[in-house]
């Protein structure tokens, strides 16, 4: 038996993950924990019978408490609740699926208590991933990417130990509005940009796929997965998202993962590595598919990408700064208080605006998070006192 924890798990990768748990049968689910949902946390619990479950929000971790009294799940609630599900004994992987970098804690802990992590949530990475990766080396604990494209490079690398990367080739759709002029980006609304052409995925990696914030996020988070300068990183357009992504060897011969845009591949990869496991679902038609074509990105249009490479070539809070006014601005345009353009415009002031620490201790990523917010807060007040 397989044992795991899921920090997210009423999500879409939490809930890919248990689809995997019901389809393999031999992993036992030891621990869950969500925000908000516990209508399904109750689901979770009556079927997967964890002995912990998470509540970020107190209360509804009481009301959830009453609803299952009759079991033996512990609920526990807030950060408290996920250092605890993160640190404690009894399971051997941690899937980390939460949005954001209020992961990093959990993770760290995670690490600390010998556990591998299976990640999904990229922001712990680009943001702390100068604390995570030695961490993850001296308590020899894996880091299993569960990204589609860290995933497939990883699957790429596969039996390739000793042989140096030449470059990554990280593959991109380029979203809803590859193509797309910032004078044609005016005017998208928060419907527009949820409308991804091949993934279906929670609402903030759907926004930053439309801005390719998120490949920018992926650039970084392959430059700590596979231990790869940036300038060896290379993003390549291809619409269809049937290649994962590609690594380039030193001789030259390039390596590629391709299949169907399916997050339970990667995630069962994770779980089982570096065993393959049947998984039912679509398989690729290539007289169907005739073709796969590739463009270059447009970082001119897409500034979200040229930032995480500025960003990512600064390291030491740079990162933090960019990923948090991300996940300010997305916050800010889900709820309608910010316009679609503005999103790479916080990001890029935030940026300005920051004095760079060199190496930030998890405290100061912490701090800078805040000054991050607390920049853009303001900027957002002056803006609507203006309107
Ligand atoms: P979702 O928004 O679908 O799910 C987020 C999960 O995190 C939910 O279970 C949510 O609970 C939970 N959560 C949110 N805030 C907290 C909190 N404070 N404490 C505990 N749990 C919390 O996101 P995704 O599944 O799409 O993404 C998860 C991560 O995986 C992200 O980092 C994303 O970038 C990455 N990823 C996702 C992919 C995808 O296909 N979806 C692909 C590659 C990477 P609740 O439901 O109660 O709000
Ligand atoms: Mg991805």
């Amino acid at each position: 038996m397989k044992t795991i924890g899921i920090l997210g798990s009423t999500g879409s990768i939490g809930t890919q993950t248990l689809d995997v748990v019901r389809a393999n049968g031999d992993i036992s689910v030891k621990a869950i924990a969500a925000g908000s949902n516990i209508r399904l946390l109750e689901e979770q619990i009556r079927e997967f019978k964890p002995a912990v479950c998470g509540v970020w929000d107190e209360e509804k971790a009481k009301d959830l408490a009453l609803r299952v009294g009759d079991t033996d799940t512990k609920i526990v609630s807030g950060m408290d609740g996920l250092m605890e599900i993160a640190a404690m004994d009894g399971y051997e992987i941690l899937v980390t699926a939460v949005v954001g970098m209020i992961g990093i804690r959990p993770t760290m802990a995670a690490i600390k208590s010998g556990k591998d992590i299976a990640l999904a949530n990229k922001e712990t990475l680009v943001t702390a991933g100068h604390l995570i990766v030695p961490l993850a080396r001296e308590h020899q604990v894996r880091l299993l990417p569960v990204d589609s494209e860290h995933s497939a490079i990883f699957q790429c690398l596969n039996g390739e130990h000793g042989n140096k990367i030449d470059k990554i080739l990280l593959t991109a759709s380029g979203g809803p509005f590859r193509g797309w002029t910032r004078k044609q980006m005016e005017r998208v609304q928060v419907e527009d940009a949820l409308k991804h052409p091949n993934w279906s995925m929670g609402r903030k990696i759907t926004i930053d796929s439309s801005t390719m914030v998120n490949k920018g996020l992926e650039v970084m988070e392959a430059r700590w997965l596979f231990d790869v300068d940036l300038d060896r990183i290379q993003v390549v357009v291809q619409p269809k998202s049937i290649i994962h992504s590609m690594v380039q060897f030193e001789d030259g011969a390039v390596m590629a993962q391709l299949g169907t845009p399916d997050m339970k591949l990667p995630i069962q990869y994770a779980l089982y590595y570096p065993e393959r496991r049947p998984l039912a679902g679509d398989r690729l038609d290539f007289w169907k598919l005739t073709e796969i074509s590739f463009e270059k990105p447009d970082p001119e249009n897409f500034r979200g990408l040229a930032l995480a490479y500025e960003a990512g070539r600064a390291e030491g809070s740079l990162p933090v700064v960019f990923n948090a006014a991300n996940e300010f601005a997305v916050a800010e345009f889900l709820d309608r208080r910010a316009g679609y353009l503005e999103i790479t415009d916080m990001i890029a002031e935030a940026m300005a605006h920051h004095t760079r620490i060199s190496h930030p201790s998890l405290e100061q990523v912490l701090e800078a998070e805040q000054e991050t917010y607390e920049f853009l807060r303001r900027r957002q007040e002056k803006n609507n006192f203006q309107i």
